[in-house]
């Protein structure tokens, strides 16, 4: 298996900063992927989304497979996020209220394990047919199970970025955990809300089907999103499958990493 990465945030059209941040890391045997959205005033959304995602990608560094105890792993690290995030909103007056979303997504050898709390999407492009892996943790979502909202209702909805579950907002949380096996040609997206919130899944797979490079098509999600109104920051992980050993493709294997995001 071979990964071609590509992961950018932006800060999109109307906000002024930025309270995105990601992590995208991939060597030729795993990858670990990571985008939590914050939330919270005087920057504090910054430096929950910040925190979590060092927090998160500290504690999988090493993780080397995924045997036996990988979801637990998964689910541990973001608990430990959460615990930090939680105290400083305790212990430092200007973080009262801060949170942020997390959605881990880790690959190696020919499995995938995903671990979220919120509403930071990943998605599989396979066949040509893109799926939502994972489920929003969001009032919204929950008026469209129960049948209350369709939803494309939903994305318009004025209580759209409205989350039920949240990093650092008590001091535990449930993550979910999905896990899957990985064919070559997959493509997978890990997004925040300033993209999928703009961008509808229809045009998404358009955009993610293109033979482009995972940088190409990352600029060309960020744009689409801007150009619908970037109503929020925007950040976008595309990874591509390539097959294991010679390749017919000319591009290598571009790993990137951000944990630091330009406000
Ligand atoms: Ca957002």
């Amino acid at each position: 298996m071979e990964l071609t990465v590509a992961a950018r945030t932006d800060v999109g059209m109307i906000r002024s900063g930025n309270e995105d941040s990601f992590f995208a890391h991939a060597t030729r045997e795993r990858g670990v992927f990571i985008v939590a959205d914050g939330m919270g005033g005087h920057a504090a959304g910054e430096v929950a989304s910040e925190m979590t995602v060092q927090i998160i990608s500290r504690e999988l560094h090493e993780m080397a497979s995924l045997g036996d105890g990988a979801d637990d792993r998964v689910t541990t690290a973001i608990l430990q996020a959460n615990r930090a995030v939680y105290e400083r909103t305790i212990q430092e007056s200007d973080k009262q209220g801060m949170g942020t979303t997390a959605s881990v997504l880790v690959v190696s050898g020919d499995q995938y394990l995903i671990g979220q709390v919120g509403d930071s999407r990943v998605y599989l492009l396979r066949d040509g047919a893109l799926r939502q892996l994972t489920k929003d943790h969001s009032y919204v979502q929950e008026q469209v199970d129960a049948g209350l909202l369709t939803p494309e209702q939903a994305r318009y909805h004025p209580y759209s970025n409205v989350i039920t579950r949240c990093v650092g907002a008590s001091d535990n949380v449930e993550p979910d955990t999905y896990s899957g096996e990985i064919k070559k040609g997959d493509v997978f997206l890990v997004a925040s809300d300033g993209l999928t919130g703009m961008v509808d899944d229809r045009r998404l797979q358009q955009l993610l089907l293109s033979r482009a490079s995972a940088g190409r098509v990352v600029d060309a999600l960020i744009a689409e999103a801007n150009y619908r109104g970037g109503l929020d920051n925007i950040t976008a992980i595309v990874i591509q499958v390539m097959g294991s050993g010679p390749t017919d493709t000319a591009e290598r294997p571009t790993p990137k990493h951000g944990d630091t995001i330009p406000g």
